[in-house]
């Protein structure tokens, strides 16, 4: 991997007065900031007439309120350039300010365009960037691109054939901010640092893998692009399917950038294609009706839901069944589900161990189950492993047992956030954890047979109720291989 320094840098960054950027980016680019690493200025854009100091207040509110620090140093480096991207004109007053500051800053010529925009303007937005010279820089240019990227493969062909005739492959940086997560990161140290866990990493050892990515919360205000996507799109094709190939893939020779990017990409194309047979039965489409949460709140369903229509056939939740046909893989399901409304807010990643043969032990008291490691993503961030013991009876009886490593229990304020991870990433020209056009391309053609099987047999939604964990169809998934889904557990604050 890179461990070059971060370099200063003019960040342009298009949508600045979005969800995202005060969500994600500008407490992102706060943190990056504290620690001191470059000095950076930021273009913000977007269509509203705002100033410099309107914009400043907005980033500003958008920092969290602990600590009395003087921010002025930081918002001073914001700058606000009112422009509709589809306005070529616009852009030669953009690279007016854009040289000013590269001077004033010192910045090199270093250029980041980060588009947290709709992604119809992807590409428009890096045309005009050439045709107003703004990509001709003395230092390096940098394109972050957010998700969605495409809407199938045609249209992410086409979008990248766009990037790629202004921005070099290895200048763009296609966000996947679960690439970010301290835990997905992780999968590849305790695989390939723990040679217990490594040498048993197959289907000698490994019965299944489950790995879920549950949300509690609906769609909300996010409704209309919600029903326009789902979550297929919206998680299966990006997020599930990159922790499905950092789970699975082989070491990489070594932890060079493309080295671990071929090894994924080795994954995705061993995983089998689906077929509207297989479709039909190891793939679930479901959709939430209301329900009560955990909480106690009672919440409406989805087809209830502000601004989706009342016949909508978007599904909310997504369960399947994968096969990586490989040597290390071969006859090992991989299962993955990821909804909206469940009961739990949790992503994690089971790995479930195969049962020693004739097992002696018995289990008065206690149910007798296989060994599992647990990758535990969000929101707690650590590791548990289920064993068996002895336990405290007179005969030969076993009792489970549980290890546990939390990550991030002890540190109250947490490790750094993937917003901020990434960006840093991006700062310093390593491109480990973003996607390579090869795995996108990939993930499509597997989410692809989705969508057509989909489509040829006019799969209607299955229903679950909002609270639970998805229809009945999903565990009935894992019955017919004798399996279940493990409950969602959490790691233990000691
Ligand atoms: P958003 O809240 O709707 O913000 C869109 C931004 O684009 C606003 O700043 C808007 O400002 C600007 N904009 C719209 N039309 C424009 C135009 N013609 N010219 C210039 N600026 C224009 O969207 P978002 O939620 O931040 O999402 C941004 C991107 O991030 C999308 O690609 C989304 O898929 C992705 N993403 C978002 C999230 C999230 O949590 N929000 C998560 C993952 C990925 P004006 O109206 O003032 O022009």
């Amino acid at each position: 991997m890179h461990n070059e320094t971060q370099q200063p840098t003019a960040i342009l960054l298009f949508g600045a007065t979005g969800d995202l950027a005060h969500r994600k980016l500008y407490p992102a680019l706060y943190e990056i900031y504290k620690k001191n690493q470059a000095p950076f200025a930021v273009i913000g854009m977007a269509r509203r007439p705002w100033d410099h100091d309107r914009y400043r207040e907005y980033v500003h509110s958008a920092l969290a309120e602990n600590g009395k620090e003087d921010r002025n140093d930081f918002l001073n480096r914001f700058y606000y350039y009112s422009l509709d991207v589809n306005n070529t004109e616009a852009y030669r007053g953009l690279k007016d300010l854009a040289e000013r500051l590269d001077r004033e800053y010192g910045l090199g010529g270093n250029r980041l365009f980060y588009l947290a925009l709709a992604p119809e303007f992807f590409g428009t937005v890096t045309l005009n960037l050439q045709a107003s010279g703004l990509t001709e820089t003395a230092g390096f240019k940098r394109l972050i691109i957010e998700k969605p990227f495409g809407r199938d493969l045609k249209s992410a062909e086409a979008l990248n054939a766009t990037i790629q005739s202004v921005f070099g492959e290895n200048e763009i940086y296609r966000i996947d901010h679960y690439l970010g997560k301290e835990m997905v990161q992780n999968i590849q140290v305790i695989r390939f640092a723990n040679p217990i866990f490594e040498s048993i990493w197959n289907n000698r050892y490994i019965s299944n893998v489950q790995i879920t990515a549950s949300e509690t919360l609906g769609v909300g205000e996010r409704a209309g692009y919600y029903d326009r996507t789902g979550a297929l799109l919206d998680m299966v094709q990006n997020h599930l399917l990159q922790m499905t190939a950092l789970t699975a893939m082989e070491p990489p020779s070594r932890l060079e950038t493309e080295d671990i990017r071929d090894e994924k990409v080795k994954v995705l194309r061993s995983i089998r294609p689906v077929t509207v047979e297989s479709a039909r039965r190891d793939i679930v489409k479901g959709q939430y009706t209301k329900g009560v949460l955990p909480s106690g709140e009672s919440v409406p369903g989805y087809r209830e839901e502000e601004n989706v229509p009342e016949n909508s056939e978007t599904e909310t939740f997504v369960a399947a069944k994968l096969f990586i046909d490989n040597f290390r893989w071969a006859g090992v399901p991989f299962y993955i589900r990821t909804g909206k409304r469940m009961a739990v807010k949790s992503t994690q990643i089971v790995i479930q161990f195969k049962d020693v043969p004739l097992n002696p032990y018995t289990s008065t008291f206690f149910a007798q189950e296989p060994n599992l490691l647990v990758i535990h993503v969000q929101p707690d961030e650590g590791l548990s492993l289920k064993l068996n013991a002895k336990a405290f009876t007179h005969k030969w009886d076993s009792k489970p047992i549980t290890l546990e490593y939390c990550n991030n229990c002890s540190d109250v304020l947490g490790g750094p956030d993937a917003y901020e991870r990434l960006l840093g990433d991006c700062l310093r020209g390593d491109s480990t954890n973003f996607t390579r056009w090869d795995e996108v391309a990939l993930s499509w053609q597997f989410v692809e047979g989705i969508m057509t099987a989909w489509k040829e047999t006019n799969t209607p939604v299955r229903f679950y109720p909002a609270g639970s964990m998805g229809p009945a169809e999903s565990d009935a998934l894992l019955a017919r291989d004798g399996f279940h889904w493990w409950p969602l557990t959490r790691i233990n604050k000691h």
